[in-house]
């Protein structure tokens, strides 16, 4: 699904004394089909972007063009709500929001309440566990009887089972160790090239940009992108990168993520000491 931002404000708490404008004037593109990464420090507005794509919040002023749906400040909660079935979202430490009293239960959730086609999805899922490493014996077993590390995995396949055209990622690996961090995104990653997906991953790593993104968005400041490319052009504006406190100067990791992703990094600019 192809994403446009044309021209989008968000304000926190209109007409408040905390009124607070997490979004200025952005105008951004993500293309159908793409591993986009969305990266920028805490409070620089990541989260309320992936929040208006599927309509979770409204534009403040300006507009959300979704495949062919256009959010804007006057949409109605059931133009929205065709939209919200083809998005699927892992928020930060998805593991927290389960609640079924089997894995089973859990996973068909979500697609029950989007109201898809529940039994077919059911035949899916132990095809589902699977792809995220989980043994589907689970599935009869209460999630809180799981590892962390497993009721993650177990909460990211209920997002999958949904079957989303867009799948947006906030942070998913957050709190893993650094071989589970990369184990996830390695999953993640496997599930969009098969699937054609267009992925959102939210991170504030760096080193995720390099390994993973087709595209990255890097989020500044002042509630707008400071810069958006391929990962090998964005990682030359070490400088700028630098100045919002992100990645200086690009590092051996980065370097070798780069390499590792097939990007040709002759002319990044390194710092000897980074080698
Ligand atoms: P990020 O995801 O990059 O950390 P956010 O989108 O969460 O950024 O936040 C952007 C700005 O909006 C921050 O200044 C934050 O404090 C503010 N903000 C976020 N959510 C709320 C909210 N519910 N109420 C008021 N201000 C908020």
């Amino acid at each position: 699904m192809h994403i446009s931002f044309e021209n989008v404000s968000y304000s926190y708490m209109i007409g408040s004394p905390f009124e607070k404008r997490a979004l200025n004037h952005v105008d951004i593109t993500i293309e159908s089909k793409a591993f986009t990464t969305l990266v920028g420090s805490t409070g620089s507005g990541k989260s309320t972007l992936m929040q208006l794509i599927n309509g979770l919040v409204l534009p403040t002023s300006g507009q959300v063009q979704c495949g062919s749906f256009r959010l804007h400040r006057k949409s109605k909660r059931k133009e929205v709500k065709p939209l919200r079935q083809k998005i699927g979202m892992v928020f930060q430490y998805p593991e927290h929001q389960l609640f079924g009293a089997t894995v089973e239960e859990d996973m068909l959730f979500g697609p029950k309440h989007l109201g898809l086609d529940v039994e077919r999805i059911r035949k899916r899922l132990p095809e589902l566990l699977d792809v995220v490493g989980i043994n589907k014996e689970v599935l009869s077993v209460s999630p809180f009887n799981l590892s962390g590390g497993q009721m993650r995995r177990v909460a990211i396949a209920g997002v999958l089972a949904a079957d989303p055209e867009v799948l947006i990622l906030d942070e998913p690996a957050a709190g893993l160790d650094p071989a589970g961090h990369r184990a996830l995104l390695d999953v993640l990653k496997d599930w969009h090239d098969k699937h054609g997906l267009t992925t959102i991953l939210v991170t504030h790593d760096m080193e995720d940009a390099a390994r993973y993104a087709d595209e990255v968005i890097v989020m500044g400041p002042a509630g707008k992108p400071v810069t958006s490319g391929v990962p090998a052009q964005v990682f030359r504006e070490a400088d700028l990168l630098a100045d919002i406190g992100l990645a200086s100067p690009p590092s051996a990791r980065i370097t070798r993520a780069l390499q590792e992703a097939g990007w040709d990094i002759d002319n990044l600019l390194l710092e000897p000491e980074a080698l």
